[in-house]
């Protein structure tokens, strides 16, 4: 029905609050995730390296033509670029699934409610755009279009609605 965008700490630590008011499904969507929480099943389809094994950050989208002192000033169209990329990546997994996979995964998302956990904002990529730019991007953006192009309702808990919007 919804996937709840969330943080592994807000999941595992504000029990009763936002996305732990009853049992969901919880699923990582992080390439590793924090050892000291239970671990979570791991969505490969949303894995972030790409086909080589090269993280896609969205550091790789910074202009490194700006010379005008440090950091660079966020460039939106450099940052589309990213959630772009990341997009046609899992599109491109997504359409090499087969369909049996494909319907099990609509039929899952369409039968209850889950939560899908990123280490956003809490990991040192985030804090240091936080610090540089007041905002945050996280891979759960694309993650985000992906499924509402599949007809999936998502809700981003509070974290990711500081995340620089487009
Ligand atoms: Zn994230």
């Amino acid at each position: 029905m919804t996937v709840y965008l969330t943080s592994f700490k807000r999941y595992y630590e504000t029990p009763g609050k936002e996305f732990h008011s009853y049992d969901y499904s919880a699923y990582s969507v992080a390439v590793y995730q924090p050892s000291w929480y239970a671990q979570l099943t791991k969505l490969d389809l949303f894995d972030i390296r790409d086909p080589s094994g090269q993280w896609v950050r969205p550091r790789d989208f910074i202009n490194d033509d700006w010379l005008g002192g440090s950091p660079p000033p966020r460039d939106y169209a450099l940052l589309r670029r990213y959630h772009d990329a990341l997009l046609g990546m899992y599109e491109k997994r997504w359409a090499n699934q087969p369909e049996d996979r494909q319907l099990g995964f609509l039929e899952r998302v369409a039968d209850r409610d889950e939560v899908w956990c990123c280490w956003c904002p809490y990991d040192k990529a985030a804090q240091r755009q936080l610090e540089d730019y007041g905002s945050f991007v996280c891979h759960t953006w694309p993650i985000e279009t992906f499924l509402k192009q599949l007809g999936v309702d998502v809700v981003r808990d509070l974290d990711r609605e500081r995340m620089v919007r487009l």
